[in-house]
């Protein structure tokens, strides 16, 4: 989230947000823990206080995606562009995290039904650089058919 004068911007894409304060409040007035969505782009936005993806967090939800990934070359460039790839906050790096690993499963789907050999595959850190909004970009258009 970036504030700009009480002014709030998405971190993602950069849709005005509203202005400050934006944080949730208690019966007694007290602040609580708060997290705005992003109506545009759909990402979590977090204050400072919202619990964060610890790094073994991440650690643990990439060894799922790459169990099921069928090219095994370059594990620390795919750690990397997974890490990347999720929101801070916990929730929100949970949710994609989960939802990379549904598209992973879903490629994995379209190429074996291609019987596609590992060297078309790419790496697993170029597929989620270039490919993984793609795939889901059309699988969501599908479903609206
Ligand atoms: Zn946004």
């Amino acid at each position: 989230m970036t504030n700009k004068n009480g002014h709030v911007y998405c971190d993602s894409c950069g849709n005005y947000l509203g202005d400050l304060p934006l944080m949730l409040h208690d019966e007694h007035g007290h602040p609580t823990r708060s997290m705005v969505y992003c109506p545009l782009c759909g990402n979590v936005l977090s204050y400072d206080d919202v619990p964060v993806a610890k790094e073994s967090d991440i650690d643990e939800w990439f060894t799922f995606c790459w169990k099921i990934y069928p090219r095994k070359s370059s594990r620390v460039s795919a750690r990397k562009a997974f890490a990347y790839k999720l929101p801070k906050d916990y929730e929100g790096a949970h949710q994609k995290a989960q939802r990379i690993y549904r598209t992973i499963a879903k490629q994995v789907q379209i190429w074996t039904e291609r019987d596609q050999s590992e060297e078309f595959i790419p790496y697993m850190s170029s597929w989620l650089n270039a490919n993984f909004e793609t795939v889901q970009k059309k699988t969501k258009r599908r479903k609206t058919k």
